[in-house]
């Protein structure tokens, strides 16, 4: 029989992966499983990742963080997809830290950065959709209102992740009324909420129940104070301070779907290798292997224009089109390997003992979160493409 193919195209930071690769071995699915019955927080694994160094990838060295590119960052997540792992419980912690970065004062990067970068601190709860909204971030209803030195924050916010397991959240909320403002973007502003502080006084969280163990929440918020040293970047300038933080969050994701594309996959195909039915491999079959091929086949392809976003980001050049494009494309990708890979499992795709059909859940998200595929597809063909803007 054929030896198995390594199901793996990376080749930059082969140290990166391979430390990676045998931190996530101490995980195995058997962990990924009982959390997953148990609706637990995978407080082992992000310890260890914490441990790692991982957490401070990202965040400059002279703010206590490794301060590698994010085409280090995107090689980590996909290596823990790829390994069977999930990096969802904290993945935000590497990036949303960015937005701090690049528009918080020094006196915020130096208080936090170095504690965020040690894991010390959590800053892995980021507060953005709300109920009424969806994906029309400009129509947000939070208020966050100047009385004195302190802003007064009311609303509701749903689908925070994390927030139960974060010491810090960022939250976008309106400044300026909408009807006070000339472009719909302008007037909105971003807070470091100090979560300790806030719980309880005027915040309150509660978990969502949903299809996969993912640790989202929805917050509500009713004459929160945040003190004014709170606001990051400029009041009502918020809006392109989270934009800007959004390309690597969407690079990054793309990145983790990467690699539940080839864990599907590999999966998928020693098992198509090993399994007899009418006396030969199902992998023998076409309506097996066809699947099987597309989705790889679209895997590296998405694989490419995940390398050609960190490139434009690591470079400093405008990155939207290519983060936007290796979402949707690597989305699709381990969507369709995760789809080949039920079918090449037949009934076993629904023991749980396989993982798959947990993979198969968890991986669902990404064509929806954190943009779905509809608003990706309608930003390409505005901005890229030039056509009347549809949203
Ligand atoms: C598990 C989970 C975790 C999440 N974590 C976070 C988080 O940590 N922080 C946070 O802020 N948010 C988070 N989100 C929210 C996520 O970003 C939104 O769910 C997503 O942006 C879509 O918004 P919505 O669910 O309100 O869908 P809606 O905006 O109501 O859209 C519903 C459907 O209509 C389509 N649609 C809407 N408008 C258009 C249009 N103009 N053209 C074509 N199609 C359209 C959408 O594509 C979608 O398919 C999370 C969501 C989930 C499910």
């Amino acid at each position: 029989m054929a030896e198995a193919p390594e199901i793996a195209t990376g080749a930059d930071w082969p140290e990166l992966r391979e430390a990676v690769a045998r931190l996530c071995a101490r995980f195995p699915g058997e962990y990924w499983r009982q959390l997953d019955r148990e609706r637990a927080y995978p407080e082992a694994f992000v310890r260890a990742l914490g441990e790692a160094g991982l957490f401070g990838i990202l965040v400059p060295e002279a703010y206590g963080g490794l301060g590698l590119p994010l085409r280090a960052a995107s090689v980590v997540l996909e290596t823990i997809h790829a390994a069977g792992c999930s990096a969802a419980a904290c993945h935000a912690q590497m990036y949303t830290m960015g937005t701090l970065l690049r528009h918080g004062s020094e006196e915020q990067k130096r208080r936090f950065l170095p504690k965020i970068a040690t894991g010390e601190l959590r800053l892995q709860a980021f507060a953005v959709t709300e109920p009424g909204s969806g994906s029309d971030t400009p129509a947000i209803s939070t208020r966050a209102e100047r009385r004195g030195d302190r802003y007064v924050v009311t609303g509701q916010k749903i689908w925070t992740s994390r927030a139960l397991h974060s010491d810090l959240m960022l939250l976008l909320a309106r400044t300026t009324p909408l009807e006070r403002v000339k472009r719909r973007s302008d007037g909105l502003s971003v807070f470091l909420v100090d979560l300790r502080e806030a719980k309880g006084r005027g915040l309150e969280i509660r978990p969502i129940e949903t299809m996969i163990n993912h640790h989202t929440t929805q917050i509500f918020m009713d004459g929160l104070e945040l003190p004014l040293d709170s606001l990051v970047g400029e009041e009502g300038r918020g809006f392109a301070c989270i934009l800007d933080g959004m390309n690597a969050e969407r690079i990054l994701i793309a990145s983790e779907c990467l690699g539940d594309a080839r864990w599907f996959l590999r999966r998928a195909c020693d098992y198509a290798r090993e399994r007899q039915v009418f006396g030969r491999p199902i992998g023998q079959n076409q309506g097996i292997q066809f699947d099987l091929a597309r989705a790889y086949a679209a895997t590296e392809a998405a694989d490419l224009v995940v390398r050609k976003a960190c490139a434009r980001f690591d470079a400093g050049l405008a990155c939207g089109a290519e983060a936007n494009m290796a979402k949707l494309l690597a989305a699709e990708a381990s969507w369709a390997a995760g789809e080949a890979a039920m079918q090449t499992l037949g009934g076993f795709a629904f023991a749980c003992a396989f993982d798959v059909e947990r993979k198969w859940r968890e991986t669902r998200l990404y064509r929806i979160a954190p943009v779905s595929t509809h608003l990706i597809l309608a930003h390409i063909a505005h901005h890229v493409l030039g056509l009347p803007k549809s949203y």
